[in-house]
């Protein structure tokens, strides 16, 4: 990959700050705003700093808006409430928390435990145990269970053979496929509309193929779903689905 930076062409001022970068590997301009709200605009060679220039003033709406999000999220990511409702898109299910502080019973018993109904997850700490901790094991365990069928799903329907399927908790990636095959999916792809974390199945399937992001790359996924750019930009927005539970570490 190559990198660029660019003074960004002023027309009319924004209300945040932005960089350019020139990727080798891009097929079309998009905007990247990391989780700690960095706005990057990733474009292929060739395009003038005037486009690029209109394309963010053009999605100038969109910036504005994910940017407030994620000022909230922290807020409540500062905040101590616990999430009372965990919604997952992907299974189309949704579940009320409720949580029971129990007194301590020395080392043998689990300082946490989560037990879970239909529609709801009950879960029960005693003081040095952490509810979220809780929550984001059990969010392992279902994108455990529910990923596996799906890849292998999709795998079979596009006779495309995969390894060994690990499932991570990363924070800037939804997957990844390497040279043995093996694919590695984010849990919380879980958060993501089905259609979405199908999608991602498909990338990564199509890596098994050709392990980079080439031409006959794009062409094989597109050959399997013509919709891949929407699908890609999707997925590039899709963190805002993700509640900061899910990928914090306290
Ligand atoms: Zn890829």
């Amino acid at each position: 990959m190559m990198f660029e930076f660019l003074q960004p062409l002023k027309t009319e001022p924004l209300p945040f700050e932005y960089k350019v970068r020139i990727s080798s590997r891009a097929r079309h301009v998009r905007i990247k705003i990391s989780h700690w709200g960095e706005v990057e605009v990733v474009t292929p060679k060739g395009v003038s700093q005037k486009k690029v220039s209109a394309f963010i003033h053009e999605q100038r709406a969109w910036v504005i808006e994910s940017l407030s999000r994620l000022k909230q999220q922290h807020h409540q990511n500062l905040d101590t409430t616990l999430p009372t409702m965990v919604a997952l898109a992907a299974l189309d299910s949704r579940w009320q928390i409720r949580y029971e502080q129990r007194p301590a019973q020395g080392n043998l018993t689990p300082s946490s435990r989560i037990t879970e109904t239909d529609q709801s997850l009950l879960i029960t700490t005693s003081s040095e145990g952490n509810p979220r901790e809780q929550l984001r094991k059990w969010l392992h365990e279902k994108a455990k269970i529910t990923l596996s069928p799906l890849l292998l799903e999709v795998s079979t329907a596009l006779a495309l053979p995969y390894g060994k399927l690990t499932i991570r908790g990363q924070k800037s990636r939804w997957g990844s496929c390497s040279q043995r095959k093996n694919i590695n999916l984010n849990r919380n792809l879980l958060f993501l509309p089905r259609s979405l974390v199908r999608y991602l199945l498909v990338h990564e399937l199509c890596h098994t193929v050709h392990l980079n992001h080439s031409r006959e790359y794009w062409a094989l996924v597109k050959s399997i779903e013509p919709n891949y750019r929407e699908l890609e930009r999707a997925l590039n927005h899709g963190w805002r689905y993700v509640p900061l539970w899910a990928y914090a570490t306290s």
